[in-house]
């Protein structure tokens, strides 16, 4: 990899590279990995007889099983030989590239060790390597690393549900203490006031006014029949409940749709915000949809930002979104504002070092004010380099993090170390987290060295797309690209969407043939994107004649773009692949 002279960092050092090239140290580290476990194995217990003597091992029947597991293997191993090559900087088709160094060393040194991180019985190195790699990711976001908690999940989809999991306790709460105050004491009750007082509000309300456990426990939605108290709750105020709703920006995952399901709240609950005509959530019409469940009495369960879009990579102006939420609490309004940053969270790493201005001013705004919010998702098996499965859940504070109802007799409640009451997944792998934290030892999470990758991809999504633009007179980029990702229509000037929409599918279908690169599409339809639609098709004086946008989508995640001799190589023969399939 050719490096300018101001830029001493060996990025190269940390993957394997495309043709093994750092394999026979990485080998050397495998193997010290190996010898490190058996030799953990034999020193304990070292009095202790061996169990498979070296008689028993040439006997015919050891070896026969040996042969048989070792034909299965090379079955196996076979079969992998037609898994997709995402190491390659070829693959720039989803969110997954090449795995770190680190990450591999740290995933594979404790998979051997198996920890559980569940509980710390299971785990005793295990979980300390979670707390000290969830304070790393804090710390990226901007939360302060001493009072944030989280864990690791099997990500981001269960990270988000982990959000709505803990908010909807902080909901129950304050709504069972206004329904208390209702029915016992004649209180006005405003449903949407009450589930949103806040933690604070909460526990002094409660002392003040001498509401203990068992009266909330007889009002609450979560230990209680929801529908009861709902019609409770509708006696209170005169009209009917119609329960909670989450608000999700136009550009969002589609774990969020998964996440009202599984709550129980109903597609009607699912409050979607239009986009402005850049992708990024309309703030009007967030203040709408604000406005809108205050209105009905209905409480924001969850209000949802996104820093990296998994369509395009764009970043919500998530500095914004939190000033409007500070107005609504000087009201004593606190709403949960989550950050999903599965994807672009590590963009992070940017932030306060040399390279930041690859991202433009705003979306570094952005970036920094997820350390405004309640929780945030961060997806280390995707911009961290983490082998799969590993996600992350991060609240701001303890408080937040709290994830119980009142206090049930069967809780023993001391006993706080152990996550396993606090997460909605049991049995945990401590791969990831170790993983994460040996890349955080090494790489860092900050701009002197993992930011250097981040800016590599952006700025090779900028090259790339020049030069294409420069080649290839029918690519129309989606502009502006907010981070690594290059997201294009094929379409001739004044020429009708429909037409646009159907060469590009079948560009695209002509590249899935095609095993030189692998590249997605993403299909952005008017429900959410209207205005982008429409400014997209506008900037080559195009004809809006359908309600979807076919864009290809190229990842720049894999580090290898940032070598010249890659790039060099690689983006002529695309650019020439793509002429031939455009012709
Ligand atoms: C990928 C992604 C998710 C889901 O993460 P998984 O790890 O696939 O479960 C959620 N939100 C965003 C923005 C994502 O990009």
């Amino acid at each position: 990899m050719t490096h300018h002279d101001d830029k001493p960092f060996a990025a190269d050092a940390y993957f394997l590279g495309p043709k093994s090239e750092n394999g026979p140290w990485v080998r050397g580290e495998f193997q010290a990995i190996l010898d490190h476990w058996f030799d953990w194995r034999r020193s304990l217990f070292a009095d202790d007889p061996e169990a498979i003597s070296e008689a028993r091992r040439l006997s015919p029947a050891f070896l026969h099983e040996r042969e048989v597991l070792g034909q299965e293997l090379r079955n196996l191993l076979d079969m992998l030989r037609s898994e997709v090559p995402k190491f390659t900087p070829r693959y720039i088709g989803h969110m997954v590239s090449e795995l770190s160094l680190p990450a591999l060393f740290g995933h594979f040194a404790t998979l051997l060790h198996n920890p559980n991180n569940t509980s710390r019985e299971v785990a005793k190195v295990g979980a300390r390597m979670e707390s000290e790699a969830i304070a790393m990711l804090a710390k990226m976001v901007g939360y302060e690393p001493k009072l944030a908690q989280g864990h690791f999940t099997s990500g981001g989809t269960m990270a988000n549900f982990e959000a709505v999991w803990r908010a909807r306790y902080r909901m129950d709460h304050g709504l069972s203490l206004g329904l208390v105050l209702a029915e016992r004491d004649g209180d006005k009750l405003d449903p949407f006031a009450a589930a949103h007082m806040g933690w604070r509000a909460f526990e002094q309300i409660s002392q003040e006014r001498d509401v203990d456990e068992e009266a909330l426990r007889g009002a609450s939605m979560v230990l209680g029949n929801p529908f009861e108290v709902a019609r409770r709750i509708g006696k209170c105020t005169g009209r009917d409940y119609l329960g909670p709703v989450l608000i999700t920006p136009g550009n969002k995952h589609f774990s969020w749709q998964k996440a009202a399901n599984l709550f129980g709240l109903g597609e009607d609950s699912f409050w979607n915000t239009p986009l402005d005509a850049y992708g990024r959530v309309d703030l009007d019409a967030l203040a709408g949809r604000v406005n809108d469940a205050r209105d009905t009495g209905r409480p924001v369960l969850c209000l949802t930002s996104v820093t990296g879009t998994t369509e395009a990579g764009e970043i919500d102006p998530v500095d914004r979104v939190a000033d409007m939420l500070d107005q609504l609490k000087e009201e004593g309004i606190h709403i949960w504002h989550h950050v999903d940053a599965a994807y672009g969270g590590f963009f992070c790493t940017l932030l306060g070092g040399p390279d930041e201005g690859v991202l433009a001013i705003e979306q570094r705004s952005a970036l920094r004010a997820i350390s405004r919010s309640q929780s945030v998702t961060i997806d280390p098996h995707k911009l961290g380099y983490v082998p799969y499965s590993c996600g992350a859940f991060v609240c701001r504070d303890e408080h937040a993090y709290r994830a119980s109802s009142f206090q049930a007799p069967y809780i023993d409640r001391a006993d706080t170390k152990d996550k396993w009451r606090c997460t909605l997944e049991g049995s945990r792998s401590g791969a990831g987290a170790a993983a994460t934290w040996l890349t955080g030892k090494t790489l860092g999470f900050g701009p002197k060295k993992f930011g250097k990758i981040m800016a590599a991809g952006i700025e090779a999504r900028k090259t790339f797309q020049e030069a294409l633009a420069r080649a290839n007179l029918l690519v129309r980029p989606l502009e502006p690209a907010d981070t690594n990702i290059l997201c294009f229509s094929l379409a001739k000037p004044g020429e009708a969407l429909s037409q646009s929409n159907a060469r590009t599918l079948a560009v695209y279908t002509k590249f899935q043939q095609n095993p030189d690169f692998s590249i997605s599409k993403t299909v952005l339809g008017a429900a959410s994107y209207d205005a982008l639609i429409d400014r997209h098709v506008a900037g080559y004086g195009g004809v809006r004649d359908e309600d979807r946008l076919a864009l290809l989508r190229l990842v720049f995640m894999n580090p290898f773009w940032g070598s010249d001799e890659a790039r060099n190589a690689l983006m002529p023969e695309f650019i020439a692949l793509l002429g031939e399939f455009t012709k």
